[in-house]
């Protein structure tokens, strides 16, 4: 992309911040459901969205990037780097989506690897500043294998720095209290859709696990998505709104998990949600 420095800085700036004041927004003028901007945890939820270490994930993928041989000549090795944003926006779709679904697929599954995940669950309210609510290594997980695909693929920055505006603008809107027509939940990550995947209730225990389209969720029979019913009960209102305890919480309960249950093996109370 070879626009003006000064434009560069002003879609910068809109990566940042853009969503992040916009969506709220439209979140006051087509709410859901009714519920408070002002919410227990919102000051975490800010932090969580800017605070220095939402680079660490990043730090930590740059170890996988160093694990993909950047030398070798695999087939698709370096594959993206002629083609046109089309083209990779597609194909770092399918990257996003494919290593999105099933790490978070795991991270639901695992019960070590749902104490991390625990935190970005744990929102009793959901909104668009809820979507940066996650423990660092929880976060590290997720990035790792998408950032390796990029690498390996040679994905250009600018392809890379367009999906992630796109990417921006979908988990926000994936997590607001925005209303919109329920067909739109069959093809992309609506709130609507979403919030089934954040719900309490046991009947959508362990669905809707895909991120911006729907598509691995159809693929691998984990949809749940009723018409006309929208869910209410969210979280844990209980689990701590600090961010700093939210980074050594899950910590503790592994901690418990391994004294109680050395041996590994999952009792079936102990299972994840
Ligand atoms: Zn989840
Ligand atoms: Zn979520």
């Amino acid at each position: 992309m070879h626009t003006d420095p000064l434009i560069q800085f002003w879609i910068a700036m809109f990566n940042d911040y853009g969503w992040f004041l916009l969506i709220p927004l439209l979140e006051q003028l087509r709410p859901a459901r009714k519920q408070p901007l002002f919410r227990p945890g919102l000051i975490s939820d800010i932090v969580h969205t800017y605070q220095p270490l939402a680079l660490h994930p990043f730090l930590l993928s740059g170890l996988v990037y160093l694990l993909v041989p950047v030398s070798g000549d695999g087939p698709w090795q370096n594959g993206l780097a002629g083609q046109p944003m089309w083209a990779q926006f597609i194909a770092l779709a399918l990257f996003s989506e494919i290593t999105f679904y099933f790490v978070h697929r795991l991270t639901h599954t695992n019960k070590y690897l749902w104490e991390f995940h625990r935190v970005h669950h744990s929102s009793a309210m959901l909104d668009s500043f809820s979507t940066s609510r996650f423990h660092l290594i929880d976060k590290a997980f997720f990035a790792a294998p998408y950032l390796a695909c990029i690498a390996y693929f040679g994905a250009t920055p600018e392809g890379v720095f367009v999906y992630s505006v796109f990417q921006g603008f979908m988990s926000r809107y994936g997590h607001s209290n925005i209303n919109g027509p329920w067909f739109t939940g069959r093809l992309i990550t609506t709130p609507h859709f979403h919030r089934w995947h954040h719900a309490n209730a046991p009947e959508a225990r362990n669905k809707n696990f895909s991120r911006d389209f729907v598509f691995m969720d159809y693929l691998f029979g984990t949809v749940y998505y009723p018409k006309g019913q929208v869910p209410s009960d969210f979280g844990e209102p209980s689990y701590s709104n600090n961010f700093f305890v939210q980074q050594w919480l899950p910590f503790v309960h592994l901690y418990r998990l391994i004294r109680k249950n050395p041996q590994g093996a999952p009792a079936a109370s102990e299972q994840p949600q």
